[in-house]
């Protein structure tokens, strides 16, 4: 028989052979590699037991994550899954208390979605779950406007706490699934720096405003919606905070007036609705975040704190950076930035997709 080596391999072995250097697998050679097991084929749009649980995995791992991560209090409202940002495209949950909202904001998601509540039942247990499937983005893909109950009952007011405030969302009618929730951890923040006399533009329903409530003297709240004006006025009546006066003016108007006349505030949150919704709105929004911020830095007293905030996707953090600036420059302020800030843990956002990263929240003293 031949000793000729049949392979580069078993060239390399007879080599090491000849040479007394011995490596493990010359003596004991290796067994055979064990026959892979053939995973099923996911079957989706079910959840029988035959078939795959991968979305269910992935459902519960998201869950089990936000709550052991600690900053989803159990009390309080979280958002479970954030859509591409946690790696499921299309699907939002939130979750108020002992209710959860759903939107499937895709074709693929949409078409699952009593596989979904049916995961979520199964893993969560909740009384209620609202599908709010009534946003705009879905006309993208073709889907109809739709909400209503995907199980039990219609939960009314849902009480959650936030911090130590307690908050009223209404799942069914509330603006985007009932609250603000990437806001929850920069209205904390905000609570902490506020004193004197505060002013929260833009409030809905107080959830800023009732944060600063709690260390400054005096808060007034302004919305130009009646409707969030009344909820705000209601969630500061069950907290007891007779600090806080609901205003429904237009912000625009209102801080333009107060600067007008020489008022002063030692707390500003701003607050407002996404001005650039497309990117032809770009410069449009630009003017207005100027603006708003510019009454704001003339309104702000010496020491005074400004919470400054952009949720539009196309303005991005350098640009709203710039803007704040120009007007801090033009209402002849200098600026320190105490915390630079985005949207809540429990929106994570993808570092190859700078979009995800749509919440600017700046913290800023002026001296
Ligand atoms: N700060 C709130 C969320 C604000 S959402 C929170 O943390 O929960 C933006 C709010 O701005 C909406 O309630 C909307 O009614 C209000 N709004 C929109 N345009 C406005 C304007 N020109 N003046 C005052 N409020 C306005």
């Amino acid at each position: 028989m031949s000793d000729r080596p049949h392979s580069p391999k078993e060239a390399r072995r007879l080599e090491r052979l000849k040479h007394g250097s011995r490596a493990a697998r010359d003596v004991r050679p290796r067994p055979p590699a064990p026959r892979r097991v053939q995973r099923p084929q996911p079957v989706l749009g079910s959840v029988a037991a035959s078939t795959s649980d991968e979305p269910a995995v992935v459902l519960s791992k998201r869950a089990v994550d936000r709550l052991a991560e600690g900053h989803v209090e159990r009390r309080g409202a979280a958002r479970l899954v954030h859509g591409e940002a946690d790696l499921l495209p299309g699907l939002i949950v939130d979750r108020y208390a002992d209710c959860l909202t759903l939107q499937t904001l895709i074709e693929a998601t949409d078409a699952r979605r009593n596989l979904f509540a049916d995961l979520l039942q199964r893993l969560l247990a909740p009384r209620a779950i609202v599908e709010r499937n009534d946003v705009r983005v879905r006309a993208h893909e073709g889907l109809e406007q739709r909400k209503g109950m995907l199980r039990g009952v219609d939960p009314g007011p849902v009480e959650f706490l936030e911090g130590e405030v307690k908050l009223v969302a209404d799942l069914l009618s509330g603006q985007k699934t009932g609250a603000f929730l990437d806001q929850a951890e920069n209205r904390l923040e905000a609570g902490r720096y506020a004193h004197g006399r505060a002013l929260d533009c833009f409030t809905y329903g107080g959830a800023f405003a009732l944060q600063l409530a709690r260390r400054a003297a005096q808060v007034i709240a302004v919305d130009v919606s009646e409707q969030a004006a009344a909820q705000g006025r209601e969630a500061a009546a069950r907290n007891g905070a007779h600090n806080v006066e609901f205003k429904v003016a237009n912000a625009f108007d209102l801080l333009r007036a107060e600067s007008e006349a020489g008022e002063r505030y030692d707390t500003i949150v701003l607050d407002p609705p996404a001005f650039a919704k497309t990117k032809a709105s770009i410069d449009a929004a630009l003017r207005g975040y100027k603006e708003i911020n510019l009454r704001a830095f003339h309104l702000l007293s010496p020491g005074g704190v400004l919470v400054t905030n952009s949720c539009s996707f196309h303005v991005d953090e350098a640009m709203f950076e710039r803007t704040v600036l120009q007007a801090a420059s033009d209402a002849g302020r200098s600026v320190q930035v105490i915390e630079r800030r985005g949207a809540a843990k429990d929106h994570p956002t993808l570092l190859g997709v700078p979009e995800t990263r749509y919440l600017k929240c700046l913290i800023l003293r002026a001296p």
